[in-house]
């Protein structure tokens, strides 16, 4: 069985204890990981605590933190296929998927790599004759990165990257559900030449790792993603230290079709919205919101897409849709899919799962007109779709706004005026035209409501990884007049 270490101060390491990952095709255990525990978390925010606040790190120009971060984008595209096959192995997402995301993970760094000396502070005009002031951009501090097990190279980039930029340090905690890519990921940030301390990387599990780095009186923000109900206790860890949080959340996404676009477009980009990545992607468009007149032709299209798609190994370049992460969620896929069909929604296709070993399940549609379905407001974090239909483009607005969610949307229609009417209406911080499941370095992404605050990519997205310091410097020589009147 392969050996995965924490990444500590600059050194590999132990944790307190060690744990096995479990192969999500095979359902054995093909590794060891490392579990950190409290000592281990403080060992590790020490360690950033140190380098933020004194040494290599510090004294450098922001030019060679960009340096550094080049590098680090040079060797994460190098080494793409390397992390791509560990995530593959260790979360089941495919192959195909993981080599192309890993590749375009190092466009991210490059991205940040960029930006690291462009962060700059300003001088105010102020209303007082003898005063200089200006506002510094100084890094946030110690950040406490806690990320779930689905794209975690790609979901600790949009922190890590801005973050580094920013001239933060941090802890970054991979998912106890597949450590695997982040904890070898570690190697490179070694190789890349950051001093120590600057990036730890651990794992464990949420209550006793989690729990203690969010809570950790040493730590100044938190950069969350996962689920919101995770996000709660993360919050409340929060009140302990007072920390500033990013909350990247879960969704329920609207896929709304309107019967004058392409409908063969629109259809494959409702599959890559909800079957790939084995529906394991927060912007999933779980919820197909299609006009009525072409509901049925519609799902014809996509239930003969669904059951086209390629079923097996995530290490098969050919495979299209591999298992679900863990047993946990493919249970809850099935438990959710049994209660929906209860409540009254009809099922197009799937619905099962194959008699394989590994946590497969089918790619699967619910019709859930007039019934009330639990499909459309719970998230699965799997292959499972849930379709309404409506008539009129206010219907398909409230159905689309009929979640407490708000992270993404998609609008396939050919009318330019509609399209913009929607973009404005839809509570959503990703809005999609004709296209979906879109993203990069240069665009922000987050989401609104239970979806989370704050952004992850763009420029935006570094200067929220730093904290203004204002510096008021008087320019008269003059002594100070009257010390009672405020100046
Ligand atoms: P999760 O919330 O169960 O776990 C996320 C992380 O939080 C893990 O590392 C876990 O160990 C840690 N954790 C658990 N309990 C904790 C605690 N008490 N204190 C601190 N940390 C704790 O999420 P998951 O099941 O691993 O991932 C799926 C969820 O993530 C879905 O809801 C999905 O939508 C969401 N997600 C959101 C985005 C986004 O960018 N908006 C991206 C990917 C996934």
């Amino acid at each position: 069985m392969q050996r995965f270490q924490c990444y500590i101060n600059g050194e590999f390491a132990d944790g307190e204890a060690r744990f096995e990952s479990i192969d999500p095709a095979t359902g054995l255990a093909w590794a060891e990981m490392p579990e950190a525990r409290e000592a281990d978390v403080d060992r590790a925010v020490e360690a950033a605590r140190n380098a933020l606040d004194g040494g290599p790190w510090a004294k450098l120009s922001a030019t060679q933190r960009g340096k550094l971060l080049y590098k680090l984008a040079d060797l994460v595209a190098e080494n793409a296929g390397k992390l791509a096959e560990l995530e593959t192995r260790d979360t089941g997402k495919i192959i195909r998927e993981t080599s192309a995301q890993i590749a375009y993970v190092a466009d991210y760094y490059r991205y940040y790599a960029g930006i690291a000396d462009k962060i700059e502070g300003s001088y105010l005009p102020i209303d007082k004759p003898d005063m200089d002031v200006w506002l510094r951009r100084e890094p946030i501090g110690v950040v406490a990165m806690v990320v779930p097990w689905n794209s975690q190279l790609f979901l600790s980039a949009v922190k890590i990257g801005p973050a580094l930029a920013a001239g933060c340090t941090m802890v970054v905690k991979a998912s106890e559900d597949g450590p695997a890519p982040l904890l070898e990921f570690a190697r490179l940030v070694h190789e890349a030449g950051f001093p120590a301390g600057v990036v730890n990387i651990i794992t464990g599990f949420g209550p006793s790792c989690g729990a203690a780095l969010s809570r950790h009186p040493q730590v100044d923000h938190i950069a969350f993603t996962g689920g919101p109900e995770t996000a709660r206790h993360v919050v409340r860890n929060s009140a302990e230290n007072l920390a500033s949080t990013s909350l990247e959340l879960g969704g329920k996404s609207p896929f709304i079709v309107f019967a004058d676009t392409d409908l063969d477009s629109a259809a494959n980009a409702q599959v890559a919205g909800i079957f790939a990545a084995t529906g394991q992607s927060c912007v999933a468009g779980s919820r197909l919101i299609v006009e009525r007149s072409i509901k049925d032709r519609f799902l014809q299209i996509l239930k003969a897409k669904a059951e086209a798609i390629r079923i097996g190994s995530p290490l098969d370049m050919a495979t299209e849709v591999g298992p679900l992460a863990t047993q946990r969620q493919c249970d809850h896929v099935k438990a959710l899919v049994a209660r929906s069909l209860a409540a009254g929604a009809t099922l197009v296709t799937g619905g099962t799962a194959p008699e394989a070993a590994g946590f497969y399940y089918q790619p699967t549609i619910l019709d859930c007109d007039g019934s009330a379905s639990p499909s459309l407001d719970n998230e699965f974090f799997g292959p499972v779709l849930s379709v309404l239909s409506f008539e009129t483009e206010a219907e398909a607005l409230r159905l689309a706004n009929d979640t407490r969610y708000g992270l993404a949307a998609g609008v396939f229609t050919q009318n330019l005026t509609r399209a913009h009417r929607l973009m404005k209406g839809i509570h959503a911080g990703i809005v999609w035209v004709n296209t979906y499941r879109a993203v990069s370095p240069i665009a922000p992404f987050g989401g609104f409501g239970l979806s989370g605050h704050g952004r992850e990519g763009g420029l935006q997205a570094a200067l929220d990884y730093t904290r203004t310091k204002t510096v008021w410097l008087r320019t008269s020589d003059d002594p100070i007049p009257d010390p009672f009147v405020m100046r």
